[in-house]
């Protein structure tokens, strides 16, 4: 298999889910072996542990004077998911726009621009044997295998939201159907939380799916939507380690700070 990069140009814009700050994004093709490199302002840095970060609400991707580019995941997502290995992806903003709560918009460019193979073999990130990070009721573990998996368990207690199992193979090559569709979700109480603390302000009901104890605030795109969702973002995250690992993921309950420890404390150890 060779690695693939962006056949031409893909120019959007719009406001993040948590500055409301307007951002304008170019995804340019870039040679092989290069990876994705973001750039802002006058500095470039790779999508790769540590100039990756998450913290409860999203990752972000950190430059050299200290400054970062908020809410990346759902475009490295897309990127990762749908098989490009290299690409510039030129922020000009704090925040990467949210459009819909989902990755749908950006695959749909991405994909109508089209994808083009280069002259390099894809290197895969390998694992030697059984990874897995335990801790505060959550939990992560890679077993090597010949394709990227993951295999997500949903579960709340005292919650609308359904245990839940979704799982996503890279073989299938699905991304677009199954994976980028599914939109952010998040609580009522916690979305409230947030607004007096001047976050989420750009937090809609056109951007996220809100539950609540009454239900959900939208209907769903699909019955797992929300897994789902999951798969999107541990995608976006995992990808910090450089490329997708041949592995297939056993996911319980993790979110993006676990994710992100994982990488650093277990895959990039
Ligand atoms: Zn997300």
């Amino acid at each position: 298999m060779q690695q693939k990069t962006l056949a031409r140009q893909v120019v959007f814009n719009g406001y993040g889910i948590h500055t409301a700050k307007f951002a304008e994004v170019i995804l340019s093709p870039l040679r092989a072996d290069s990876g994705l490199i973001f750039r802002s302002s006058t500095l470039t840095s790779k999508y790769i542990y540590p100039n990756v970060r998450g913290d409860e609400r999203g990752t972000a991707v950190l430059f050299s004077d200290g400054s970062a580019v908020q809410t990346v995941e759902h475009l490295v997502s897309a990127l990762a998911g749908l098989g490009v290995d290299n690409a510039l992806i030129e922020i000009d903003g704090v925040e990467a726009p949210i459009k819909d709560g989902s990755a749908k918009f950006i695959v749909e460019q991405i994909l109508s621009a089209g994808l083009q193979e280069q002259d390099q073999p894809k290197r895969f990130l390998q694992i030697a044997g059984p990874k897995k990070l335990a801790a505060e009721g959550k939990f992560i573990l890679a077993l090597p295998a010949e394709n990227f998996k993951v295999n997500f368990l949903l579960d709340y207690d005292n919650s609308p939201i359904q245990t839940d199992l979704g799982s996503f193979d890279a073989a299938r090559d699905d991304y677009a159907q199954y994976v980028a569709p599914a939109r952010t979700y998040g609580f009522q109480e916690e979305l409230e939380w947030l607004l007096a603390q001047n976050k989420a302000q750009g937090a809609s009901l056109k951007n996220a799916v809100v539950v609540s104890d009454k239900g959900f605030s939208t209907a769903l795109r699909f019955p797992d939507e929300l897994v789902r969702h999951k798969i999107l973002d541990f995608i976006g995250d995992i990808a910090a380690a450089g490329a997708l690992p041949q592995a297939e993921f056993f996911v319980y309950k993790s979110g993006h700070v676990f994710n992100h420890r994982f990488v650093r404390e277990v895959l990039a150890a």
